[in-house]
């Protein structure tokens, strides 16, 4: 934590630099030769993109071959280029998860698992400069600048390096579970005092609850959103609530892709990724990202084709900042499911932890959904590659959910697991 700080403060300050200096052609250049200058580095120290991008010229990396989630973890071994095998970071991270140990390392590297937007399983590798790149950045675009550092909570599902590390003079950081009671939430919310609290949409609903009926007595003066899609009307409804604005941040195991500035409006980070936006057939105004990582050299993510869509605002925003506005990120539709307590009441349940019960169930699952009907209920399809039977596939997911559901005081669900997933309704 102590040689982490330092290096925190120091990516702070340079992307403190870069959000007021970068404009115009002068971005355009950094992000050119910062994208030539990764795709050089991935060329030579990553064996699959060396194979990947055979017979193309690495100068034209706008239009170099893309890779997808599932390629990415199929070529996992020769991707990354610290020569990490699959099975030891997928082994190191599952025994963390399953264990609750927050600390899931591999040398000095930081393994985690993804909570992307999809059900793919999704392995990342953050080097411990990577972290504080990250954190930095986060800090640089969302904190203003005390005298006394800044009481940050951070609610997450599971803690990890990458979170830990968050820690010196500048800030100081506290870990909450999200699962955690909210009235326990409340009471360590108020001795702790934070200035700025972090965590999923739907966990801020809660809080506002607790503020709107006097149990809560920390004044927030900005919150964010993480994780989770924050809907405009539970925005509008948390900012009445705390006073204060509520950012988003857009994040996924591919890295940070978009911040909330301090007029409210979601930025791409041009000066960390340049994305390249597809449009989608037929449906004029939305987009797919196609994302590369300026920064990762561990696990680089170049010409990376992402499953959300996105809307993107053509004006300009008035923080002055050039940087990309998203109007809307979709298809990260993500809700609280419910289940039923001992004493008969319902007690909410967080996407990621649903989406973790599911996934670490087995190695094999390549894709699944989860839909709710009723309180209690869950309706589970799951997508296998042909050669595994489904059945001891189905008895994992089974139990893996009822002892999460149980786990947190809860009546068994009421599950049905299916296979194969029904094609997506298109709204
Ligand atoms: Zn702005």
């Amino acid at each position: 934590m102590n040689r982490a700080a330092p290096l925190i403060a120091a990516h702070f300050l340079r992307a403190r630099w870069r959000w007021q200096t970068l404009r115009g052609p002068r971005l355009d250049r950094y992000r050119e030769r910062h994208a030539r200058r990764i795709v050089a580095f991935a060329r030579a120290h990553s064996p699959f993109y060396a194979d990947h991008w055979r017979g193309h010229d690495p100068i034209e990396w706008r239009n170099l071959p893309t890779i997808d989630k599932q390629l990415m973890m199929a070529n996992f071994d020769r991707l990354n280029t610290r020569g990490v095998r699959r099975a030891d970071a997928e082994a190191v991270a599952l025994a963390a998860e399953r264990g609750r140990d927050f600390r899931p390392t591999l040398g000095a590297l930081t393994v985690g698992l993804s909570s992307g937007t999809s059900g793919h399983r999704g392995l990342f590798l953050v080097s411990p400069w990577e972290s504080a790149a990250w954190a930095g950045t986060i800090l640089a675009r969302t904190l203003t600048p005390r005298r006394e550092p800044t009481r940050v909570a951070f609610f997450l599902r599971a803690n990890s390096n990458l979170y830990e590390g968050l820690g010196g003079r500048l800030v100081r950081f506290r870990f909450f579970d999200l699962m955690l009671p909210v009235a326990d939430a409340v009471a360590a919310l108020n001795a702790f005092d934070p200035a700025f609290i972090v965590g999923p949409p739907s966990l801020l609903g809660f809080l506002a609850d607790a503020r709107e009926a006097g149990e809560l007595r920390a004044r927030p003066d900005r919150l964010l959103a993480v994780a989770e899609t924050l809907e405009p009307q539970d925005r509008a409804r948390l900012e009445t609530v705390f006073a204060a604005p509520v950012g988003q941040v857009y994040q996924c195991t591919e890295g940070l892709l978009a911040l909330s500035c301090p007029s409210g409006s979601l930025h791409v980070q041009e000066d960390l990724v340049a994305i390249q936006y597809e449009p989608l057939p037929g449906d004029a105004g939305r987009v797919t990202p196609i994302v590369t990582d300026l920064w990762r050299r561990t696990q680089p993510i170049i010409r990376y084709r992402l499953n959300d869509v996105l809307q993107l605002d053509p004006a300009p925003c008035r923080c002055g900042s050039p940087f990309q506005v998203i109007a809307a990120v979709e298809g990260r539709q993500d809700d609280l499911c419910h289940f039923l307590a001992a004493d008969g009441t319902t007690r909410p349940f967080f996407p990621d932890t649903i989406r973790r019960a599911i996934l670490l169930a087995s190695p094999h699952i390549l894709d699944y959904r989860a839909t709710q009907e009723r309180p209690g209920h869950l309706r589970v399809a799951l997508a296998l590659p042909p050669d595994i039977p489904f059945a001891p596939i189905a008895d994992e997911v089974r139990a893996n959910l009822t002892t999460t559901i149980t786990g947190y005081a809860c009546r068994p669900p009421d599950l049905t697991i299916e296979e194969g997933i029904p094609p997506p309704r298109r709204a």
